[in-house]
């Protein structure tokens, strides 16, 4: 039995949508120890069985920000400010890791969240690590490259 969730960022402007193959209380939370992370002091959930759809309601408000390697980029609200998903695209694919505190049933996540820490990892390792455990995104209403 699948789970559907739904989030948003705080104005609306950009919506989410996040299939889980198993309920919220049993899915690992992390907390990734990236230099932005840390400063959101974000909780992320990643399921590779997963499905996402991240749905941009107001193209003038996504904020697309990369730092570091570059190998993904954070999705933010322009208006209202908030971090929605870490997003991941190859070969017209796209994979994410989202912010758990940007669904709906945020308090449904009660597994401690778990420090990971990447910043060892070349970027090669790093977009294979990703494409096996980010979810599966569809990229919905976005404007074009
Ligand atoms: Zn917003």
């Amino acid at each position: 039995m699948t789970h559907c969730l739904n989030g948003a960022c705080h104005c609306g402007a950009i919506g989410l949508e996040l299939t889980l193959p198993r309920p919220p209380e049993e899915e690992v939370v992390g907390a990734c120890q990236c230099s932005f992370c840390r400063k959101h002091n974000a909780r992320t959930v990643s399921d590779p069985r997963a499905q996402a759809r991240l749905v941009v309601h107001e193209p003038a408000e996504l904020q697309r920000y990369r730092f570091g390697l570059e190998a993904s980029e954070v999705v933010l609200c322009r208006r209202c400010g908030v971090y929605v998903a870490m997003l991941m695209t190859e070969a017209g694919k796209a994979w994410s890791t989202i912010n758990i505190d940007a669904l709906d049933e945020r308090a449904r996540f009660t597994r401690p969240a778990e420090p990971r820490d990447f910043s060892g990892e070349a970027l090669e390792g790093r977009r294979e690590r990703r494409i096996a455990r980010w979810t599966p995104t569809k990229l919905v209403g976005w404007p074009k490259e």
